[in-house]
């Protein structure tokens, strides 16, 4: 066999994975079906604009030991999630905090703002709550509810918030400080020059082959390596045995204008249903860019089927019980390690991802 790991996917799992296999003298050979290394967290450059092409993505983190990790491949600039979300004709800031609270209600002080959500969820707020309208008015209220979650929640999936289980909103944090800073992390930014330099660094001297489709050959890939890491998606590994597992999609329209700042801010969410689209993404100011022109991209919810890219998975009971028994089904093959929000149908930030690569990488080399 020419190669100890052929590494299904280029995308953060599988160049971690990688990169730390080949710094064990073990040889590498990475496919990945698309034109591009990167996976989800490709960047296409537009002119000095690092263009996200598969949605936003902001570093964050509260573990020393990651943020040292990430540091040796990449530097990150001091760019501090702080979203905007318009509706019914005005902007709000987010996360929910002291600034919105004003801007709803003209609060001044935490006790003001308190005694407002308090007095709304005691209003309106229920012990049990058994939709998700329900639970999250008895979190914060009826009005941050209904002028910054529900039509909101409504386009994301698809459904009425009604209509949907309580359980997906378990908590929603509330702040009585004027802080706009959206993650609660020590650490948060974007790495300069894009993830593209991330990428490229972890998979520096490792052969990459992009275009390649592991499914369209299967057998013969398999022939050219003792053991696999697949980070595509496993009920397609399984030829969909189970049934496919199910996701909630999103289509990006993204579009280059010839002026300096749309929006003021990179993320801004529409809240209101008349906009079809959740949220627009401004590029240039995740890398405080200062060029005469700007991209952005308004963000479409949408319904999944195996045409189109999976993006979020649906972890209810019934995928959840079919994931079992492709994980199973998974466990008998010891030469192939299953890895990455594919093939563990599970939602990941990137500091999650990147932290369960290397923990697989201390099972698979006997390290402590
Ligand atoms: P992927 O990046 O999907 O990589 C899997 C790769 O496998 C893909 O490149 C795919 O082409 C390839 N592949 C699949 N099947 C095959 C095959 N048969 N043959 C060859 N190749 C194949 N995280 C954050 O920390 N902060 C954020 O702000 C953030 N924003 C996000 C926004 C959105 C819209 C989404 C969906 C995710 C976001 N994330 C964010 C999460 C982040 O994208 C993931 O943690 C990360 O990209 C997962 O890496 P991965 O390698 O598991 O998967």
């Amino acid at each position: 066999m020419k190669y100890d790991y052929l590494i299904v996917g280029a995308g953060l799992y599988g160049s971690v994975f990688a990169h730390e296999a080949n710094k064990r003298n073990k040889k590498c050979l990475v496919i990945d079906k698309r034109n591009h290394k990167g996976g989800n967290v490709f960047c296409e450059n537009v002119e000095g604009i690092n263009v996200h092409k598969y949605g936003a993505h902001i570093f964050h983190t509260n573990d020393d030991e990651l943020w040292r990790y990430v540091n040796q491949f990449v530097t990150f600039n001091n760019f501090v999630n702080s979203p905007i979300a318009t509706a019914k004709g005005k902007l709000y800031n987010l996360p929910f905090n002291m600034n919105t609270f004003y801007q709803l209600w003209g609060t001044k002080t935490p006790e003001e703002a308190k005694a407002k959500i308090n007095s709304q969820i005691q209003e309106f707020g229920t012990d049990n709550p058994s939709n998700l309208e329900e639970q999250a008015i008895s979190l914060v209220g009826k009005d941050i509810y209904e002028t910054l979650i529900k039509e909101y929640t409504e386009k994301q999936w698809g459904k009425k918030a009604t209509d949907l289980p309580s359980f997906i909103i378990k908590r929603l944090p509330v702040r009585f400080t004027f802080d706009n800073n959206y993650f609660k992390d020590k650490y948060q930014g974007i790495p300069i020059g894009g993830y593209n330099v991330l990428i490229d660094k972890l998979l520096e001297g490792i052969e990459v082959r992009t275009n390649v489709d592991y499914f369209s050959d299967k057998d013969a890939f398999d022939q050219l390596a003792a053991k696999v890491v697949f980070t595509g998606k496993i009920d397609e590994y399984f030829n969909y045995c189970f049934e496919p597992l199910e996701y909630r999609s999103l289509e990006f329209d993204t579009q280059r204008l010839e002026i300096d700042n749309y929006q003021g801010n990179a993320v801004v969410n529409y809240n209101d249903k008349e906009f079809t689209y959740t949220r627009i993404i401004e590029h240039k100011h995740f890398e405080f860019g200062n060029q005469a022109h700007t991209v952005i991209t308004k963000e479409y919810p949408k319904d999944w089927d195996l045409s189109k890219e999976a993006y979020y998975p649906i972890n209810d009971e019934v995928n959840q019980a079919k994931y079992e028994l492709y994980k199973e089904k998974a466990l008998s093959i010891p030469n192939v390690i299953f890895g990455g929000r594919l093939a563990e149908y599970r939602y990941y930030d990137m500091h999650q991802i990147i932290a369960s690569a290397l923990k697989r990488i201390k099972t698979e080399f006997n390290e402590s």
